[in-house]
């Protein structure tokens, strides 16, 4: 299981090889995205915080990256943080995440993105339910439901 030290230190040393890896160009992810989602994912954009339903969805299913299909969270790692974004505490396994010191905006944070084609996903915080101690917060529109 991931915790902050965990995170602290991939974001700081390097991440962890992912198991495969997706690259296309910017032309490519316009192609395939709404202009909403690419804005997100590509370009580290932040959706309306309540603008989704997922927030409160707890159904069991996988979620995968919009961008490349990669599976990065199980709904049973998914709690209600009240944040106004989808809340993990633990991705579904530890590759499945890169973890990018961010330091936009005057705060310190960790950005979080789908090691595999590098979406932008959001952010993660250490203030999240026990045993991690974690709380991906995460923008909907980064994030495809496994039916
Ligand atoms: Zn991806």
């Amino acid at each position: 299981m991931l915790k902050w030290n965990d995170v602290v230190h991939y974001a700081q040393k390097g991440n962890l090889s992912p198991d495969r890896r997706v690259e296309k160009t910017e032309e490519e992810w316009k192609q395939q995205l709404t202009e909403e989602e690419f804005y997100i994912t590509r370009k580290k954009g932040t959706e309306r915080a309540f603008s989704s339903d997922s927030c409160t969805l707890f159904e069991p299913g996988l979620y995968s990256c919009r961008c490349c299909d990669e599976q990065l969270f199980d709904a049973s790692e998914k709690f209600d943080s009240g944040s106004g974004w989808p809340s993990f505490t633990q991705p579904i396994k530890e590759n499945a995440i890169a973890y990018i010191k961010d330091v936009s905006f005057g705060m310190v944070r960790v950005e979080v993105t789908c090691n595999t084609c590098d979406a932008h996903l959001g952010h993660v915080f250490p203030d999240g339910p026990k045993p991690s101690g974690l709380r991906y917060c995460i923008n909907a529109l980064s994030l495809v439901k496994e039916e």
